[in-house]
């Protein structure tokens, strides 16, 4: 597994936990918004698992847990063995997933290697190449969400919704497929690294609207930033 970076400590990524956040290099998809092109290019420096391992052993009495994001951790083979290695020395695991390897996330689930998972839903699954830039079988996404609801595991699902791209309606078709469980709507907002310099991200007064919108719906959260 190839890991392009490191964040020692985060309050933020792992809901009521403090943990750590690796990023692994390479993804599956090729997002027009993906803020993480250096990771996905494989151009990030690669940070060894040795470095990592160091790193936990010395802290994991302090660390609730190891938040394993990308580019795509589950494109990875070892992906299990390295889950298996944090599992050994107590700490809890969330994945964060573009939730295209449905089989590689049935294994996690089955060995009782995750604790959270967090899978993207970029949009209608007719609409995916959009964004993605790339023809896929949906129905491996359909096949995840399934999995995740039908786990024990505490999951959420999220949607980075971009002006011109999603529309409630969209949103409202996605709420009913994820069918009651969390699920985030996270603004975009321009980088430096992405590579599609013509996307926007809703105004303030635009989110007000769709919070209000899903008012009465309890599972679904705006975030602003
Ligand atoms: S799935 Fe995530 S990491 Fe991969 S290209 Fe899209 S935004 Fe980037």
């Amino acid at each position: 597994m190839k890991i392009g970076g490191f964040n020692k400590l985060t309050t933020q990524d792992f809901p009521g936990n403090l943990a750590c956040i690796i990023f692994t290099n390479g993804c599956n998809f090729d997002c027009s918004y993906c803020y993480n092109r250096d990771l996905v290019d494989n151009k990030a420096e690669e940070i060894s698992e040795e470095e990592i391992f160091s790193y936990l052993n010395q802290r994991k009495k302090m660390l609730d847990g190891v938040v394993i994001s990308g580019g795509e951790p589950t494109i990875w083979n070892d992906l299990i063995p390295f889950m298996e290695k944090v599992k050994e020395l107590g700490l809890k695991i969330k994945l964060d997933t573009n939730g295209y390897r449905p089989d590689v996330l049935k294994e996690i689930i089955d060995k009782n290697l995750v604790d959270y998972i967090a899978m993207d839903i970029k949009t209608l699954f007719n609409e995916y190449y959009k964004i993605i830039n790339k023809k896929i079988d949906t129905d491996k996404l359909i096949e995840s969400i399934k999995l995740i609801k039908a786990s024990k595991v505490d999951h959420e699902f999220r949607t980075t919704i971009i002006k011109g791209f999603h529309t409630v309606e969209d949103l409202d078709k996605i709420v009913d497929v994820i069918d009651g469980s969390p699920y985030y709507l996270q603004n975009f907002r321009m980088e430096d690294t992405v590579n599609d310099k013509k996307l926007f991200g809703f105004t303030e007064e635009e989110l007000n609207e769709i919070k209000e919108h899903f008012k009465n719906k309890p599972s679904v959260t705006v975030r602003y930033v």
